[in-house]
């Protein structure tokens, strides 16, 4: 269930780490990974990150269970990526829907999320390396709330080992 890589942010995300890894493509989570929950304003630190993985040439989409798909498309448009909606993550297909629009093999791509039960463990199902980041903002839906009390002693647990990707270590932990 655990995830390949622990990651502050997806900012700072070492992407040429990735690359060194064989990894062509991005699959990316859109609430409160890329943007807040249910927003569409994408922070400056995120475009630009996004702008460096185009600068690499890796292959980018988001895969999303958002509800407006209006929404998703625009913060898609936005990035210059593509997207795929009413996903139905957790289950491998939406990954594999995923794959098939980065025209990658699963061993190349590389999903990041907020979520352990949606993004990661569907991810690794499906094949993919994985990035889990902690959520942008503390709003989100009742239910992911609820989820996040499950996900609480996971993270502990992963915090604990050497699991980070982040172009800057991450300051130390206090005892
Ligand atoms: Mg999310």
């Amino acid at each position: 269930m655990s995830p390949t890589f622990l990651a502050q942010a997806v900012w700072s995300i070492d992407l040429d780490a990735l690359l060194r890894r064989g990894l062509r493509g991005l699959v990316l989570d859109l609430d409160n990974t890329l943007v807040d929950w249910n927003q569409r304003w994408v922070r400056p630190q995120v475009r630009e990150w996004i702008q460096a993985a185009h600068h690499r040439r890796l292959r980018m989409c988001i895969l999303s269970n958002a509800l407006r798909a209006r929404r998703v498309l625009a913060v898609a448009q936005d990035l210059g990526i593509g997207a795929v909606v009413a996903s139905g993550k957790p289950f491998p297909r939406a990954f594999r829907r995923a794959l098939a629009l980065l025209d990658l093999p699963p061993e190349a791509a590389c999903a990041i999320g907020d979520q352990v039960f949606t993004d990661i463990v569907g991810a690794r199902w499906a094949g993919l390396t994985t990035i889990l980041v902690p959520p942008l903002s503390p709003r989100e839906s009742p239910h992911t709330r609820l989820i996040r009390l499950l996900e609480l002693p996971l993270r502990r647990r992963w915090a604990r080992r050497a699991l980070a990707i982040d172009r800057v270590p991450a300051p130390p932990s206090h005892p």
